[in-house]
């Protein structure tokens, strides 16, 4: 089937009225500026931004689901690279699999849902071969079956509009990008997840870092400038050198910047952190994945931390807390840790 002939799918036609009814934050429909403009078929860059920063992925008060970041960094970065309209769900799919188990909370699946699920945000729409049989769906609350969406060949898309105004503006394609990563993942994480969805260019991601100064300087000066699972302390001059302060529970999910979410990590144990290769136990000392693997040096470096008790901060300054561990042990490590 050629693309032109989605365009005369009969959900093409409901999704063509489902942007007449863009969804505010807290989830009702509405009528406002994103509306207004999407009807007049012209996009400002404002609600642009807007309308991507409206996603609505929570699942619970600080739990993770990037099921539609990581959709639309995929999507984001195929339009980058010049590949623009309708994308089969088979084709997606895997990739999809692939991005939310490497960068998802523990366990993360279904693929399917943000593919289905973003129709709702107002940017996003799903069409098939046999239009009718997903109708059925279109005004449920129900997901549609992942073997419906392979089935019948469904295919989604942004809206033309929001696609050929995103084409025109590169610049606006990578701030968006940058935004879907400050507000889903730490910055450890950043380059990773543009080279596994395959964005040609760099989205600015550090431009907001000086956010993070006081908090930076704070933790490294109470550890005392030293790894709190290693202990490596370098120095190049009078600067550190891969010594980092990392939160525990990330900053973009409402970890605060206070010590105790802070730990003064090394560059290598803070990244082995925020993917979940190693995480802390409730008795503060250092859990190790099971899913962690590799030669000798990750058996030196990595492997032999485990059960280790972590480095504290000077007197007078606390460890982290079990509010921010619980949160990093449920939302971010690779359970099951490594018998001590
Ligand atoms: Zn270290």
């Amino acid at each position: 089937m050629s693309r032109s002939q989605w365009h005369s799918a009969p959900l093409r036609q409901r999704g063509s009225q489902q942007r007449a009814a863009p969804v505010a934050a807290n989830g009702r429909l509405t009528h406002g500026l994103a509306n207004a403009t999407a009807t007049a078929g012209v996009w400002s860059e404002t609600t642009l931004v807007e309308a991507f920063d409206r996603i609505r992925c929570f699942t619970g008060k600080h739990g993770r689901a990037p099921h539609k970041p990581l959709l639309l960094l995929l999507v984001l970065a195929r339009l980058q690279r010049g590949d623009a309209g309708p994308i089969e769900f088979s084709d997606v799919e895997e990739k999809l699999q692939h991005l939310l188990e490497d960068f998802g909370p523990p366990g993360a699946k279904h693929p399917e849902y943000p593919f289905w699920r973003l129709r709702s945000d107002g940017i996003w729409q799903v069409e098939s071969e046999r239009g009718t049989d997903l109708l059925a769906f279109e005004n449920s609350s129900r997901d549609v079956p992942v073997s419906r969406l392979r089935g019948e060949h469904a295919v989604g898309r942004l809206l033309p509009e929001v696609e050929s105004a995103l084409a025109t503006r590169p610049a606006l394609v990578n701030e968006i990008a940058a935004r879907l990563l400050e507000r889903n993942f730490p910055p450890t994480l950043h380059e990773d997840i543009l080279d596994a969805v395959g964005m040609p260019y760099r989205a600015e991601t550090d431009r907001r870092r000086p956010r993070d100064a006081g908090f930076r300087e704070m933790i490294l000066r109470i550890y005392e400038r030293r790894c709190a699972m290693c202990g490596f302390d370098g120095r190049l001059g009078r600067a550190d050198f891969g010594v980092e302060a990392a939160h525990v529970q990330w900053h973009a999910f409402d970890g605060p910047d206070i010590e105790e979410n802070g730990l003064c990590l090394c560059s290598l144990h803070h990244k082995a952190l925020d993917v979940g290769a190693l995480g802390i136990g409730e008795d503060g000392r250092v859990l190790v994945s099971e899913h962690l693997c590799g030669g000798s040096r990750v058996q030196d470096w990595l492997v032999d931390l485990r059960g280790r008790p972590l480095g504290t901060p000077t007197q007078g300054h606390v460890s982290p807390q079990p509010a921010f561990i619980k949160w990093h042990r449920e939302e971010v490590f690779r359970d099951p840790p490594r018998a001590a």
